[in-house]
């Protein structure tokens, strides 16, 4: 009797669009050491400022839940608790907090109460900018929230499909929504909230793209997308900008699918550096106003403050809370054409990790197979720049993070 061979196992790639596709986008050769190589980055500063402030904002929600605690809360009493577990929580991953931005020793009981928040040891800029999420945006947002760190998931013909050498037919597209909120057009009584006063609905109102999609949708009831960021606002011209959008697009494609959706005529990213900018971001800031690579508007006073400031960090300008919580927001309107461009999008890079990944596997070197291109400040900040070839021989000249 002949046997027959089991036949393959069926399987399919699993691509996340923060953690595969836009980390690919930003240098395809760090992505391969990072994610397909065994070697976990030293210190990924950015990776870890993120996960820290998802992480206390998705606790601080559960604690007003529970708790419903007015605002502003004290750090040192309600929110310091907070970071220490998100700190601990992510050591058991392997991510240690940067020094310079985070203070990870256990605040004692005892001096509690002994600082103000400005001069306290223990309040580095993390502890600022954490402190500045939960009282600018927690008593507009927490009431908003629907549900929080919502896995959605989609399939998607592979692009580019071969028999012979692609892995799989389908790929699988996977994300995180931070929080999702759904809202009443006719937003008066919901869940006690004046539409008035809360400063998201407000901003969403002012959104003119954001109207007219509204006007389209017969269904009562809407839902938005909300995604936290631990980074400043992205210049207009840099790509960061334009793959927040898609991002926002993607997610909504993927929720769309899903069996209790509603429809979503907005995404909002927060940027949550912006409450508490660095001298870095400052200076970038400062640039992007000089070069109008600005979405934002600015006051006079603002502009004024920030142009005259000659970049000394003992000198900080002072600048509006109004010009921060503005820059501190951005509203994405989902519109059906711009959704299908980014899908396409999507295809385009998974169809370049699938073609690395074979070349790679087809006898290729990894420098061959997977391309060194990433600006100077992502190489700087880079642990793989020594074996890197577009690095070699420049060691010397480079600044370590
Ligand atoms: S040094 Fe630069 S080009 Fe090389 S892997 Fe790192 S980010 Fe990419």
């Amino acid at each position: 009797m002949k046997l027959q061979s089991r036949s393959k196992p069926y399987f399919i790639p699993e691509y996340s669009l923060t953690g595969d596709l836009l980390s690919f986008l930003t240098c395809n050769l760090q992505y391969r050491y990072q994610n397909k190589g065994s070697l976990p980055p030293s210190m990924p500063i950015q990776l870890w400022f993120g996960e820290f402030i998802h992480g206390v904002m998705e606790e601080a929600y559960l604690k007003w839940e529970a708790e419903q605690l007015p605002f502003p809360w004290d750090w040192e009493t309600e929110i310091r608790p907070i970071e220490e577990m998100i700190d601990q929580r992510l050591r058991a991953s392997g991510l240690y907090p940067p020094l310079k931005q985070y203070n990870p020793k256990h605040l004692p009981e005892e001096e509690i109460g002994k600082y103000k928040t400005e001069d306290n040891p223990y309040h580095r800029i993390a502890s600022a900018r954490a402190e500045a999420s939960i009282n600018v945006w927690g008593p507009d947002l927490f009431p908003l929230i629907d549900s929080a760190e919502l896995l959605i998931k989609g399939i998607r013909d592979m692009p580019n499909y071969n028999e012979n050498h692609s892995r799989s037919n389908h790929y699988s597209v996977n994300g995180i929504i931070d929080v999702l909120s759904s809202f009443k057009i006719e937003n008066t009584n919901q869940k006690t909230l004046d539409s008035y006063q809360n400063k998201i609905i407000q901003y969403l109102k002012h959104n003119e793209k954001f109207n007219e999609i509204l006007k389209e949708k017969v269904d009562n009831e809407y839902e938005i997308i909300i995604d936290y960021k631990g980074m400043k606002r992205p210049s207009i011209d840099n790509d960061n900008y334009r793959h927040h959008e898609w991002q926002i697009l993607t997610y909504s494609w993927l929720r769309k699918h899903q069996k209790d959706a509603k429809p979503i005529p907005a995404g909002i990213i927060f940027y949550l550096n912006e409450l508490v900018p660095s001298v870095e971001d400052l200076k970038a800031i400062q640039e992007d106003i000089i070069n109008d690579k600005t979405d934002v508007k600015i006051s006079e006073e603002d502009k004024e403050a920030i142009m005259r400031w000659d970049g000394n960090p003992k000198y900080y300008p002072t600048l509006s809370n109004k010009f921060k919580i503005d820059r501190s927001i951005r509203i994405i309107p989902v519109e059906e054409e711009k959704e299908e461009t980014a899908l396409n999008e999507f295809d385009s890079v998974v169809n370049n990790i699938e073609s690395s990944m074979i070349k790679e596997k087809e006898g290729s070197k990894i420098s061959e197979a997977w391309i060194d291109e990433a600006d100077k400040r992502t190489c700087d900040a880079c642990d793989f720049k020594a074996i890197c070839d577009k690095n070699k021989g420049k060691l010397n000249h480079m600044t370590v993070p």
